[in-house]
C-alpha cells in the first residue's frame, strides 16, 4: 500500500497506542471519583494537557478538550452572538456553524490565501469573530495569521477610540498545522485555536479548543461541568494521553519530516507528466495538488486503488458526497478543472522508494485516461 491521504487520516503510532492502553483498563477510572487510584488519573490528565498546551505556547486552564476538531470548531462559534466573518474556503465544520450565524465570507486569491482587502472592506463594528484556518485541508495554504491579528488590533483600538464596546476575537482552525509548522497562539495572535489529534499520529474524535482568558464563551454541553464547564462529560482520558503523546512525538520530528516532505515534493513533481500543480505558492510541502484537466480525477483514484496507492480528489468528506469542492471553487479553477484535480499528501507512512512508484502509477492512470477519450 502507498497511502497518499494524511490530511484525511493518519494511523496512531505505536509510542501513542502503548501510552494510552493502560487508561482504557487498569487505569480507568472516572477522574472526577474521590478515591486515591482516581486521582491519579485526573492528575495524568491534566499532566497530558499541560503537555498539548505547553506545544502552543498556552496553559494547561487555557484548553478545552472536545471530541475532535468539528466539536472545537462548533464551540469557538459559542463566543459570539454578533456578525461572523470566514474564510471562504473553511473547513466544512467552520463553514456551516458560520453559516448558521449568517456569516460572510472572506474571498482568497488563487493560492489561497486571504484578501486582506476584501477583509478590511467587509469589517463592521457588529462583527464579533473571524475564522481563518491557520492551514487548508485542501491546498496546504498557511494563511498570514499574524497580519490578520495585526489588523484586528487596529479594529479593537478603533472601537475603543469612538466608544464602541464589541469584542472582536479572532478563530483559527490548526487541524492540519501541528505536524509540520511551530504554533504559538501568542505569536499567531489568535484568540480561540483548534487542534486535532487526528491529523497528527494521535486518536481520532480528540481535539482541543485553545480559549484566551479574555474570550467568553458558552458551554457546548451541560452536564458534570467537566472542562470548566465548557464542555461536560466524563473525559475520554485515554484519547487526551494519546493526544499528548502525539504532540511530543510530532514536536520531535517537525524539522525532520519538513525536509523530508520538501524533497517528496520534489521528485514527484519532478517524475510526473502532463499536469498543473494548482497549490503554488505558500502552501506546505506535504500538499500537493494536481489538476489533469479533461480527466475525470475520480476515475484515477479508483485506477490508482486498483494498485495499491491511495489518493483523494479533495477534502475526504465532500469526496464521499460526490460534491464539488468549495475550496477549489473559491481560487477560481473552472468545473472542468475542478473535476481533474488531485490531491496527494505525505506522512510517516511514506518513504522516497514509494514516491517514485507512486509518480510511475500515477503517471499509467493517467495514460490510461487520456488514451480512453482519444
Ligand atoms: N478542520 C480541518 C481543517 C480538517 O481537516 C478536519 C478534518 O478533516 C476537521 C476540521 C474536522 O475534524 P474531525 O472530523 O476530526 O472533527
Amino acid at each position: 500500500m502507498i497511502y497518499l491521504d494524511h490530511a484525511a487520516a493518519t494511523p496512531i503510532s505505536s509510542r501513542v497506542f502503548d501510552a494510552m492502553k493502560p487508561y482504557f483498563s487498569e487505569d480507568f477510572f472516572n477522574p472526577s471519583a474521590a478515591y486515591l487510584p482516581a486521582k491519579k488519573v485526573a492528575s495524568d490528565y491534566e499532566a497530558a494537557k499541560r503537555v498539548i498546551a505547553h506545544a502552543i505556547g498556552a496553559k494547561y486552564s487555557d484548553l478545552v478538550m472536545t471530541a475532535g476538531a468539528t466539536e472545537a470548531n462548533n464551540l469557538a462559534f459559542n463566543a459570539t452572538d454578533g456578525k461572523v466573518l470566514y474564510l471562504i474556503t473553511e473547513h466544512d465544520s467552520v463553514r456551516k456553524v458560520a453559516e448558521q450565524h449568517g456569516g460572510a465570507p472572506i474571498n482568497v486569491d488563487k493560492n489561497g490565501r486571504i484578501l486582506l482587502d476584501d477583509l478590511k472592506s467587509k469589517m463592521t463594528d457588529e462583527i464579533m469573530l473571524i475564522s481563518v484556518a491557520l492551514v487548508n485541508n485542501e491546498l496546504g495554504t498557511i494563511q498570514p495569521l499574524s497580519e490578520i491579528a495585526a489588523y484586528i488590533r487596529e479594529v479593537r483600538l478603533d472601537r475603543l477610540s469612538r466608544g464602541i464596546k464589541q469584542p472582536l476575537y479572532l478563530h483559527s482552525d490548526a487541524s492540519q498545522a501541528l505536524n509540520l509548522l511551530n504554533v504559538n497562539v501568542a505569536r499567531l495572535g489568535v484568540d480561540l485555536l483548534t487542534l486535532n489529534a487526528a491529523k497528527i499520529y494521535g486518536p481520532k474524535a480528540v481535539g482541543a479548543l485553545y480559549v484566551s482568558r479574555d474570550v467568553k464563551l458558552s458551554p457546548l454541553s451541560v452536564g458534570g461541568g467537566q472542562e470548566m464547564g465548557l464542555r461536560s462529560g466524563t473525559e475520554n482520558v485515554p484519547g487526551v494521553i494519546g493526544f499528548a503523546k502525539a504532540v511530543e512525538e510530532t514536536c520531535k520530528h517537525l524539522n525532520g519530516n519538513r525536509k523530508k516532505y520538501a524533497k517528496f515534493k520534489q521528485i514527484i513533481l519532478s517524475e510526473l507528466k502532463d499536469y498543473e500543480l494548482i497549490n503554488k505558492k505558500h502552501s506546505l510541502d506535504s500538499f500537493v495538488v494536481l489538476c489533469y484537466n479533461g480527466i475525470d480525477a475520480e476515475r484515477l483514484v479508483f485506477l490508482l486503488e486498483d494498485k495499491g496507492v491511495y489518493v483523494s480528489t479533495g477534502a475526504a468528506c465532500a469526496a464521499s458526497k460526490g460534491e464539488k469542492s468549495h475550496v477549489l471553487a473559491a481560487i477560481g479553477l473552472s468545473d472542468s478543472e475542478i473535476a481533474g484535480s488531485l490531491r496527494l499528501t505525505f506522512g510517516e507512512t511514506n518513504s522516497e522508494e514509494q514516491i517514485h512508484e507512486a509518480a510511475k502509477f500515477i503517471n499509467e492512470a493517467v495514460e490510461t485516461e487520456r488514451s480512453r477519450h482519444a
